[in-house]
């Protein structure tokens, strides 16, 4: 992608799993610090990870069908391949059997899944199989939804089945007719927020997630505005936003209009800022609510008090927040957290026995 990532969300390392007893800062440790006892000290602690962690990629098929106009991938990997439905479901059993708690769908195009097989709606009729032959407890989660492939059946199909994560990553890019279609993008952004009330009123809990580009070519302080307003209107959970670059072989880069690199930053502050605070609402509404924790690592405070650290259904592997939970648990195990404390990324809580 010929982007800078500069995500909204904490560094991968926060999460990624390591065998080492690391002092885990997290990646947004310059964030304002709550005043309450207790939520200092976990910055300091020391937690270890399992080298094997208790969540597993499953991508389900390779390629696009789609040229948006900043991408190279379709170049090298060509039009979208669908993974057999009965090897993505041995995959996944076979991942289940060596005691993943959660698996994670991946693919370029995920909402695209089956068109090449002839199946109609074939994600929502994989993930109506997967729940047939996955035990109960292990998590479905969706990554890389492409927002108009999301059918009114995948999302009966989502709130249908509790253990599908109530969570959609669902890169948007922009919100201005005018840019998407420069972007070779739908433009129909009315159709995306219809499909965000629909998740909503499915799933009233759902996380949702996007990405977008800030300064791709042309984009005027019209529409740059209009992708704020969008955000504020839209209360996204998590944002993650890129600032354009120019990749050789794109049609992007042969776009007139590049926007100059010190607005394209400067833009890219104000989404963040307003992100943030609209993040930190969003995280807000879990205080005093009870949500399921798959833990991930372990560590004492500089006190000792033992605590852990993992993900709920609305935290994605290596792009979203964290919940840490004051108590013990095995990594791999699910646990019940009270949430006391939430920032624009994370969530603390305390064990519910
Ligand atoms: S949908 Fe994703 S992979 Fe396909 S062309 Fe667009 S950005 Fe690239």
């Amino acid at each position: 992608m010929p982007l800078i990532p500069l995500s909204a969300g904490p560094a991968p390392s926060a999460v990624a799993p390591l065998d080492l007893s690391i002092p885990l800062m997290p990646a947004h440790a310059g964030v304002a610090t709550p005043a309450a006892t207790g939520y200092a000290d976990w910055r300091t602690a020391q937690i270890k990870r399992s080298l094997n962690g208790p969540s597993a990629y499953l991508k389900i098929s390779d390629g696009c069908n789609l040229r948006c106009a900043f991408c190279t991938i379709p170049s090298f990997k060509g039009d979208m391949r669908s993974k057999p439905m009965g090897a993505v479901l041995a995959e996944a059993q076979e991942l289940a059997a060596l005691g993943v708690g959660e698996i994670v769908l991946v693919a370029q195009h995920l909402t695209d899944y089956g068109r090449d097989l002839k199946l109609s709606d074939g994600l929502a009729t994989l993930l109506d199989e997967l729940c047939q032959v996955l035990p109960a407890h292990v998590w479905v989660r969706l990554m890389y939804a492409y927002p108009h492939g999301i059918s009114p059946r995948l999302i009966e199909t989502m709130a249908r089945h509790p253990q599908i994560c109530a969570y959609l990553d669902m890169p948007l890019q922009h919100a201005h007719p005018a840019t998407l279609r420069r972007m070779r993008r739908p433009p129909d952004t009315e159709r995306t927020r219809q499909i965000i009330a629909d998740l909503r009123a499915a799933m009233p809990d759902v996380a949702i997630r996007s990405t977008f580009i800030v300064g791709f070519p042309g984009e005027t302080d019209e529409e740059y505005t209009t992708l704020l307003a969008f955000l504020s209107d839209m209360q996204l959970d998590r944002v993650g936003a890129f600032q354009y670059s120019q990749e050789p072989g794109t049609h992007a880069a042969t776009l007139p209009d590049q926007v100059a690199p010190a607005v394209i930053e400067a833009r890219w502050h104000t989404l963040m800022q307003l992100q943030q605070e609209i993040s930190r609402q969003r995280n807000r509404r879990w205080k005093r609510r009870t949500i399921e924790v798959l833990v991930e690592g372990q560590g004492t405070a500089d006190d000792g008090t033992p605590l852990v650290v993992g993900r709920s259904f609305r935290d994605a592997p290596e792009v979203d927040g964290q919940v840490f939970v004051w108590g013990r648990a095995p990594i791999g195990s699910k646990v019940q957290a009270r949430i006391t404390q939430t920032t624009e990324y994370d969530l603390w809580g305390k064990l519910v026995r």
